[in-house]
């Protein structure tokens, strides 16, 4: 059986001393091994980065965006090889695996602005002949942790945008599904970028306590689980390092008494079921206003939920596939049984899914919940799974209060035809995304993404502007070229120009 190595000064290295299985969600077997890098050859990774930064950093920015110009042709060109591996080890079926390589696509395009993004600010005579600027220097060596839930587009979410800056950057992909991540670090040799500048190791807490421990990685960016998040984010930033660590969600669709309801269904269907709810983004819990428009929601998605298709990531006309492991579709059934006991109503049940063929595979069929309350452990948790939760309110201040009292803020929406309660909710929702009739706020590539309270810790958003300031450090220069016959005198107050 093939290992999964890691990709360290260009090439693909096998430290085969631990591995970890790799499975095929759809079928439920195991595919591959992944190699799990020791703390030496992680590193071996730094080292090669660290020896690689100075001439990267001094290499003129339009040349470096000309690597990601070629990177974005190889990415669109091997695009279903990309899915594939994507479907084979996540199980998203193979149109969820294209939009999701778009969107990182889109990542490398704003980092191809560089040259314009990097040009820093200038201030002439700001005193007597003196000038002042402000240049945007890269970090150093910098590193990312990524999940398994978007095992393309969150590495490119950053590492585009660390490398065009002038920085080199490890990446330690998740070990579930880590394919797809080693293929695209291959494109991008072939893109032309030198050896190092790019590293990847797989492997688990052994291989990121190093990145956070190593005194040459400057920044850490991170995406994964609460929890994690919050580990990385002390431990980093307690050994000086800059870090963003973007963690789970719990994303509330409000559904106003005015919503267009055919649209509010549609569009909770491929919120909360696409990709098997495994998106931090997914709306995991409906809150509807008034019971009668909860009881229309509720026949319509009955309905409507009858329809769906899942299976198999290489059937297209699957709506959805698999869940990432055994462990993860028990978690998530049990979070099913636990709404059961403390009351809620299970209006589809998902529990009993078999996929003919497939039947060893890790499916958990279209859920839909009732009469949910804000002490259930289904309404607190994040489940991640293709389980939609309906809570009942009778006012909008009581969802806005339900969703500002959440440990999360990372994603929020609300369905309405009220243009003035649209604005008083985007203006006072204590969450970093929002969407008026829109179900996935995902910000576009030119804007930032990042939620607020538990789900991100750092101040710095990810991608676009708020990712070229994370990868960069500001310096201000002040310079003066005085002419000759000018000399200064002694001044021991602070310089103004009164
Ligand atoms: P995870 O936290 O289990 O793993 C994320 C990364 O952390 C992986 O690379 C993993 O190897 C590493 N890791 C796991 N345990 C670790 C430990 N004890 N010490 C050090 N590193 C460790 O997350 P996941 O299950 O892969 O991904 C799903 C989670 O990610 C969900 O909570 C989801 O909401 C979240 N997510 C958030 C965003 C966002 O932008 N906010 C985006 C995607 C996913």
């Amino acid at each position: 059986m093939d290992i999964i190595g890691h990709f360290i000064n260009g090439k693909i290295i096998n430290d085969a001393a631990r591995t970890q299985a790799v499975y095929n969600p759809s079928t439920g077997q195991v595919s591959q091994q992944v190699a799990i890098a020791s703390r030496s050859t992680v590193e071996q990774a730094i080292a090669v980065a660290t020896a690689a930064f100075p001439s990267w950093r001094d290499t003129p920015v339009i040349k470096r965006a000309r690597v990601m110009f070629k990177f974005k042709e190889l990415l669109e060109k091997n695009a279903d090889k990309i899915c594939e591996l994507i479907g084979q080890e996540h199980g998203k079926i193979s149109h969820d695996a294209m939009g999701e390589l778009q969107r990182g696509i889109e990542n490398v395009e704003y980092a191809c602005g560089a040259a314009e993004f990097l040009k820093g600010e200038f201030s002439k005579n700001v005193g007597p002949d003196i000038d002042s600027w402000s240049e945007f220097q890269p970090l150093g060596v910098v590193a990312g942790i990524t999940p398994f839930n978007f095992p393309v587009m969150v590495p490119l979410w950053m590492f585009p945008m660390a490398i065009v800056c002038g920085n080199c950057f490890i990446l330690k992909p998740s070990e579930r599904d880590p394919s797809s991540a080693l293929f695209i670090a291959q494109l991008l040799k072939q893109a032309g970028l030198p050896d190092g500048v790019f590293g990847l190791v797989n492997g688990d807490k052994e291989a990121v306590d190093t990145l956070l421990h190593a005194p040459e990685i400057q920044a850490i960016s991170f995406v994964g689980s609460t929890p994690i998040a919050e580990y990385i984010y002390t431990t980093a930033t307690a050994a000086g390092k800059r870090c963003q660590a973007l963690g789970g969600a719990k994303n509330h669709a409000i559904i106003m008494p005015d919503a267009d309801l055919d649209n509010v269904v549609n569009s909770l269907l491929g919120a909360a079921f696409g990709s098997s709810g495994e998106r931090c983004m997914a709306l995991s819990v409906a809150v509807a206003i008034g019971d009668e428009i909860a009881d229309q929601v509720i026949e319509k998605l009955q309905t409507e939920i009858k329809g769906l298709k899942y299976g198999a990531y290489s059937d297209q006309s699957n709506d959805f596939g698999p869940v990432i492991t055994q462990a993860h579709k028990e978690k998530v059934l049990g979070y099913i049984d636990s709404a059961e006991q403390q009351g809620a109503k299970i209006v589809v049940d998902g529990r009993t899914a078999k996929v003919t063929g497939f039947e060893d595979g890790f499916y958990v069929g279209p859920t839909l919940i009732d009469a949910v309350t804000a002490d259930m452990s289904s309404y607190k948790a994040e489940i991640f799974g293709p389980v939609l939760q309906v809570i009942r309110v009778q006012t909008m201040q009581q969802a806005m209060q339900l969703i500002n009292d959440h440990e999360y803020g990372n994603g929020t929406c609300i369905y309405t035809r009220d243009g003035e309660a649209a604005r008083y909710f985007s203006t006072h929702i204590q969450v970093g995304m929002v969407g008026i009739n829109i179900p996935l706020p995902v910000p576009v590539s030119y804007h930032s993404f990042g939620g607020w309270k538990r789900s991100l810790f750092g101040d710095l958003s990810a991608y676009g502007p708020d990712g070229a300031r994370f990868y960069t450090r500001r310096k201000t220069i002040t310079q003066r070229w005085p002419s000759t016959n000018i000399r200064e005198g002694k001044q021991f107050s602070m310089p103004t120009l009164n």
